[in-house]
């Protein structure tokens, strides 16, 4: 878990949580929704985080180490079990029965439910009582985790405070993968795949990724149609595969986008490593970048309407330069 990245990329939820924290506002149920990998199990844990800790949830000291290891008595995390693919009814009995007992340790307890949206509408609406008023009246808060808000029902929505979580900023998300030990150009590419940070690592254990960004540094240097035509026969196999073209597609495309709004020392660029090719490439095709945009967003298209991958290459090859 990145938790100390999420805080920082998520910053507006955080800040809200904190000042509720701090004027003694929080809610007693919160429903975090918004796409995979966008930091909402790692924000419940911040929001754990400063409950307990003396410093107002600092990541660093025992406290906050014990609650990010899952190890503190009154943090209680439930998920999808391993095999399953939903949160089950018998959980969150578990969950209610845990509740009913008194906690060894005093204070206010939080659990966070990640996956609520998998549970039936009868599992999640058994839990109304039970975010109103648990049995054992010590403070306690709920964490809702959800990526689908329409699969929860109506009657646990109106009963928390929603935070919408919205895509990480992919420089911030490059930032994360890279705490995975993935070199800074590999993790920019990877973060214009995926906005999930372990899907990311995932994607960069396949061998198949190091061979398209090859490819694609290679393809991105070509200079002229002669080179282009022996570019095309040297990669056509590698650009058979319809992930492989996609993932190429989706590179050239960025590599369009950041050469027409080109300016010199530009540090948002995503694709900055890589800024000589773009220079370079400005310099062939001059004022020509984006009808060029426009033509490979147009077969970006194509390859999802069911034209062949090396059709799709084969074009990609013959509109670039
Ligand atoms: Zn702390």
């Amino acid at each position: 878990m990145n938790v100390s990245s999420v805080v920082k990329s998520q910053n507006k939820i955080y800040k809200i949580l904190k000042s509720e924290k701090m004027n003694n506002r929080l809610s007693h149920a919160y429903l975090f929704y918004g796409d995979k990998g966008t930091g909402k199990k790692e924000m419940a844990y911040a929001l754990a985080c400063m409950l307990y800790c003396e410093n107002g949830g600092c990541l660093e000291c025992d406290t906050c180490k014990s609650i990010l290891a899952g190890n503190h008595m009154n943090v209680n995390y439930f998920s999808i079990l391993e095999n399953k693919t939903m949160i089950l009814k018998e959980q969150i009995m578990d969950l209610q029965e845990e509740y009913s007992k008194t906690s060894l340790v005093e204070g206010s307890r939080i659990y966070i439910v990640d996956g609520i949206d998998t549970a039936t509408s009868a599992a999640q609406n058994s839990l109304l009582k039970f975010i109103e008023d648990p049995e054992n009246k010590t403070e306690t808060i709920g964490v809702f985790i959800a990526t689908e808000l329409s699969n929860v029902v109506n009657t646990i929505q109106s009963r928390c405070n929603l935070c919408h979580f919205g895509a990480i900023p992919k420089l911030d998300l490059k930032d994360i993968i890279m705490e995975s030990g993935i070199s800074d150009i590999d993790a920019r590419l990877l973060s214009l795949l995926t906005n999930d940070s372990e899907e990311a690592v995932e994607m960069y254990n396949d061998p198949a990724f190091i061979d398209v960004k090859d490819a694609f540094i290679n393809f991105i240097s070509v200079k002229n149609k002669t080179d282009m035509v022996k570019y095309y026969l040297a990669n056509v196999d590698l650009f058979s595969n319809g992930e492989n073209i996609r993932r190429l597609l989706c590179w050239v495309i960025e590599f369009l986008l950041e050469a027409n709004l080109y300016k010199k020392d530009n540090d948002n660029l995503i694709l900055l490593p890589l800024c000589d090719k773009i220079e370079e490439y400005i310099k062939i095709v001059k004022n020509d970048v984006r009808s060029r945009v426009l033509d490979i967003i147009t077969l970006a298209d194509k390859l999802k309407s069911n034209v062949t991958p090396k059709n799709v290459f084969f074009e990609l090859t013959l509109k670039f330069i």
